[in-house]
């Protein structure tokens, strides 16, 4: 694709952009649309209230402060075949609207954007089916065409489970366009790790910075007693951790099942403002402070 002029314009449409995440798994259910959309609801997130969750606390009304600075978010969805980004952020029944600016993104809050293909599907459940070269063309759109406003400081870009055409497209695209390098969404399980394993190798062959390793799923935490339970049988390679280690990349931290994660996010809520003492939020709150 050397000659492709969109791998030129899609560079000059990214210069406004400071930060592009990408967001990987090796295969589906592990947690990586949960993760992106929280992500992006922390990295949103004023400093009160960060520092505030650090004591394990939610901030008051009253913290907000008018002049703080705002960090802008965007969040891209390029995941086609399941689109769950539009439902994690209550944004179901969104279209995208197309100006002479470009496409405008669907607002969750005034500093975080999103742009998935669930907004494209006249029914959010129709599967998307579609050829490869149809899927290049949506995903060249959405990183050239859509008018993100004057400058965003992260963009988060949801992927599909494992690595496709889509991964390839988005990676090519983005090769002038400075990214800066993928999160990779593990569980404990043996399974998920050999998968993440050829996630990794991925970004070793086409060049992309691994940011680092993030274990979700590690262990229960009972809202009652708030005991911890290992639920996946420990893998015998050590999990995300030990993989980490292995390709010589950042291990970012291990996030617990916790049935309110999965309620926060079903109402589209931040974790961190949800329940800043639990510790999803805390492994969250770390991750985050790592990656920015
Ligand atoms: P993926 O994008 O990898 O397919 P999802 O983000 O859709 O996975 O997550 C799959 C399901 O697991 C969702 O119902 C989500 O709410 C839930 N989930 C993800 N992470 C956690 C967690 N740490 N605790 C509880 N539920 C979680």
């Amino acid at each position: 694709r050397k000659e492709d002029p969109a791998v030129n314009q899609i560079k000059d449409a990214m210069r406004i952009v400071k930060h592009k995440f990408l967001v990987l798994s090796g295969k589906g259910g592990v947690g990586k649309s949960t993760f992106s959309s929280q992500l992006a609801l922390a990295l949103s997130l004023n400093d009160k209230i960060i520092s505030k969750a650090r004591q394990g606390q939610a901030a008051m009304d009253e913290d907000e402060d008018e002049d703080m600075n705002v960090t802008q978010v965007g969040v891209l969805d390029i995941d086609l075949c399941g689109p769950s980004i539009p439902r994690m952020f209550g944004l179901e029944s969104q279209q995208l609207h197309q100006s002479n600016l470009g496409w405008s993104p669907a607002y969750y809050k005034d500093n975080l954007a999103v742009v998935s293909i669930g907004f494209m599907l006249p029914n959010a459940d129709d599967p998307v089916i579609w050829r490869g070269p149809k899927k290049n063309g949506l995903i060249k759109q959405f990183l050239r065409d859509v008018y993100w406003g004057d400058s965003l400081d992260y963009l988060v870009i949801d992927t599909p489970p494992g690595t496709s055409d889509e991964h390839i497209t988005v990676v090519q695209y983005l090769r002038e366009a400075d990214l800066d390098g993928a999160i990779v969404i593990t569980t404990p399980q043996d399974v998920s790790c050999a998968d993440v394993r050829r996630e990794l190798s991925f970004c070793k062959k086409v060049n992309i910075p691994v940011i680092g390793v993030v274990e979700n799923m590690s262990g229960f935490v009972c809202p009652n007693c708030k005991n911890e339970t290992k639920i996946f049988k420990p893998s015998k390679s050590g999990g995300g951790e030990k993989l980490a280690e292995q390709f010589g990349v950042p291990f970012l931290g291990r996030i617990p099942l916790d049935p309110r994660v999965m309620n926060a996010c079903e109402n589209g809520k931040s974790i961190i403002e949800e329940m800043p003492d639990s510790p999803a939020s805390q492994a969250l709150l770390e991750i985050v402070q790592k990656v920015k």
